[in-house]
């Protein structure tokens, strides 16, 4: 039923999406940022920011135990992020479409990774996968003074409520 999860509250659902060094260095970005807006989404936060090892192993706690991780934090920690967060009715589940699988071997062409990547190293952006997960990451990068809450001119025209 539409009404109800196109309401306030899911409305303002908010993840948090990373342009990481790869994304950065080829120049990417500006396209990255034109299919969360193309696609509806408000943006409520960005900066640019070279991620320390220490907060890039917090961000990636679940993963501490995987081979690759000192190679990803050695990665992710080599040159600058550029790391938003986005706001919009179910924006979790939607970006991870957007973005595409974590391979981008395996990812469908029309996302990110399935249109600008090759190898699962080098997958061009982040994007948190759920819920729970975004405000836990937002609370890590952003401070809430960074976090800008507005309304889009364009909102009745995105949504019926
Ligand atoms: N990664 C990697 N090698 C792998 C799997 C993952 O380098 O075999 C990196 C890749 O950058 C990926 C990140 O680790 O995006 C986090 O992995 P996760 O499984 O959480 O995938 P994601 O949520 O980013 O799709």
């Amino acid at each position: 039923h539409y009404s109800t999860s196109s309401g306030i509250a899911g409305v303002r659902e908010r993840t948090l999406i990373a342009v990481k060094p790869d994304g950065v260095q080829r120049r990417l970005v500006g396209q990255i940022v034109h299919r969360f807006e193309q696609r509806g989404f408000k943006l409520v936060g960005l900066k640019m920011l070279k991620a320390s090892e220490d907060l890039l192993s917090q961000h990636y706690h679940e993963l501490k135990k995987k081979d690759f991780f000192p190679y990803l934090l050695c990665y992710m920690s080599s040159s600058p992020l550029v790391i938003m967060v986005w706001e919009g009715h179910n924006v979790v589940q939607t970006s991870r479409m957007m973005v595409g699988s974590t391979n981008p071997a395996e990812a469908n062409p029309g996302t990110v990774r399935g249109d600008f990547g090759i190898h699962v190293s080098r997958n061009v952006v982040h994007a948190s996968d759920s819920v729970e997960g975004a405000q836990r990451e937002i609370q890590l990068w952003f401070n809430h003074t960074e976090l800008i809450d507005w309304d889009c001119c364009d909102h009745s025209s995105t949504y019926e409520l």
